[in-house]
């Protein structure tokens, strides 16, 4: 058993089993027969049961967010969205079974057709971060496709995907179609990458975890997907609404206490303006709510952990303080949100993905400067630019080399549309309409009709 510990409050909240490998095993030995019968119900059916899914997900919407606010601290207003992202990519992919068709393509001599068929059972592994929708993108997809999905949650957060388990069995998903294995990542996740039968891995996480499976896959020529780290740019060019651009960037790396991959964790800001954003930035980061997670009013909650607190520490030691926000004193793993001068883009807190509210500010001369600083990274999974200029802004967008741009705003996930990194951020996208066909193999099947 391994314990469950509320980060506002440090207190032990439950315990949850760590499965074994021999379980692990018999779980996916379950999955693998239940892959059969799954992937022969019709369509409809198949679309019918996410629906249903959907529907109870919605109706335990307050309960789901609690529990994510008690065992992963974050604000009770994100909980709440993050609950109803599951409902929604549910919803989203059950529409998807009915309308996942191939291609007829013209050849001489007979008829040629595509499937996307099913590849089996699914291992999707999923960071502390956002626990509900991450398990929703892998396993949503995955099942809609006609696969069986066993997932492992993050030892620190596995509460809400246990009870989306239950959840899934209430609303009628058939046994061992959806199982859910709490346990260590060197031992459950290890166990998907080397078991055969686990045909796909779906991966979130660190860089450095996810180019070991990647590399551990290999050996299976395993599907696999990867959503890894990031630190991504927030560009502010000189004619951008600054108003705007200072007063939402805070919420552009603070939110979920900045443990978000896709952070705007490095602000580039054109040299004439930069006195002024930072002067605007100022009280919007001294404004920010750092309070009990649990309290409608809350707009960043603690950290995860303790480790995960003197880590995001570690960053801030010796580095430029240009200010900071507040945190509640008190037990919990508080650190508050705080902005850092670079010196120069060899800063440590510059380049490494600090998975915390800390905040680089680099100032930048001109568009070009601007996009070689966002690109001198190893990550690419998202970023923003800010600009007046609808011709910069396309082209800017265009050249940062991330999976995720936005401009004049600081959106990055919608499940309409693919999610996923460039360079070491990642491989394959999730979301989207296009997420499916990374749970499914084309096979191409030629009739011939001549006599
Ligand atoms: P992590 O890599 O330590 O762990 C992620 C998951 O992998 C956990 O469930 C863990 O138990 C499991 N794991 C650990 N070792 C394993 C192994 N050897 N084999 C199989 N599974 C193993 O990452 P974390 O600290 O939980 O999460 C933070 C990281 O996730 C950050 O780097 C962040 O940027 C990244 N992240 C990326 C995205 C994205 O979509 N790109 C989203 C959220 C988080």
């Amino acid at each position: 058993m391994s314990e469950v510990v509320d980060p506002a409050t440090g207190e032990v909240v439950g315990s949850v089993p760590a499965t074994s490998v021999g379980e692990v095993d018999a779980a996916i030995a379950r999955a693998d027969a239940a892959f059969r019968r799954w992937r022969a119900v019709a369509p409809g059916e198949r679309a019918r049961v996410l629906r249903r899914f959907a529907a109870v997900v919605d109706a335990h919407l307050e309960e789901l967010a609690r529990l994510e606010v008690r065992n992963s601290g974050h604000t009770i207003g994100n909980a709440r969205w993050e609950a109803g992202n599951v409902r929604d990519v549910l919803d989203y992919y059950a529409g998807a079974p009915e309308r996942l068709t191939g291609r007829q393509i013209p050849v001489p001599g007979g008829l040629d057709v595509t499937f996307h068929e099913p590849l089996g059972v699914v291992g999707v592994i999923v960071p502390w971060n956002f626990p509900m929708p991450i398990a929703a993108w892998g396993f949503a997809p995955a099942l809609a496709a006609g696969n069986t999905v066993v997932l492992k949650p993050a030892e620190l957060t596995p509460l809400t995907a246990l009870r989306l388990a239950e959840l899934a069995r209430e609303a009628g998903v058939p046994d061992d179609v959806f199982t859910v294995l709490p346990g260590a990542g060197s031992v459950v996740g290890e166990r998907f990458v080397t078991h055969p039968a686990v045909r796909k891995v779906c991966f979130t996480g660190s860089t450095e975890v996810g180019t070991r499976i990647m590399a551990g896959c290999a050996a299976q020529v395993k599907r696999l997907t990867l959503e890894l780290g990031g630190k991504s740019a927030n560009l502010v060019f000189a004619d951008a609404d600054l108003e705007r651009a200072a007063a939402t960037a805070p919420y552009a790396v603070f939110d979920n206490a900045g443990q978000d991959c896709c952070a705007r964790s490095r602000i580039l800001v054109q040299r004439p303006v930069y006195d002024r954003f930072l002067e605007l930035l100022e009280p919007a980061v001294r404004a920010l709510r750092v309070e009990d997670p649990a309290r409608d009013t809350a707009e960043m909650g603690p950290l995860i952990s303790a480790a995960q607190r003197d880590r995001v520490a570690g960053y801030v030691d010796g580095a430029k303080i240009a200010f900071a926000g507040s945190r509640p004193d008190g037990p919990g793993f508080w650190y508050a949100p705080t902005v850092l001068l670079a010196d120069s883009p060899a800063d440590r807190h510059w380049r490494e993905e600090i998975f915390g509210p800390v905040v680089s500010v680099l100032p930048f001369d001109d568009e070009a400067d601007a996009i070689r600083l966002a690109n001198d990274t190893e990550y690419g999974l998202s970023g923003s630019v800010w600009t007046r200029d609808v011709g910069r802004a396309v082209r800017v967008a265009r050249a940062v080399e991330a999976g995720n741009l936005s401009v004049n705003s600081h959106s990055s996930v919608r499940y309409w549309t693919p999610f996923g990194g460039m360079k070491r951020s990642g491989l394959g996208r999730e979301l989207g309409p296009d997420a499916l066909h990374a749970f499914t193999d084309v096979k191409n099947v030629f009739i011939a009709t001549e006599e």
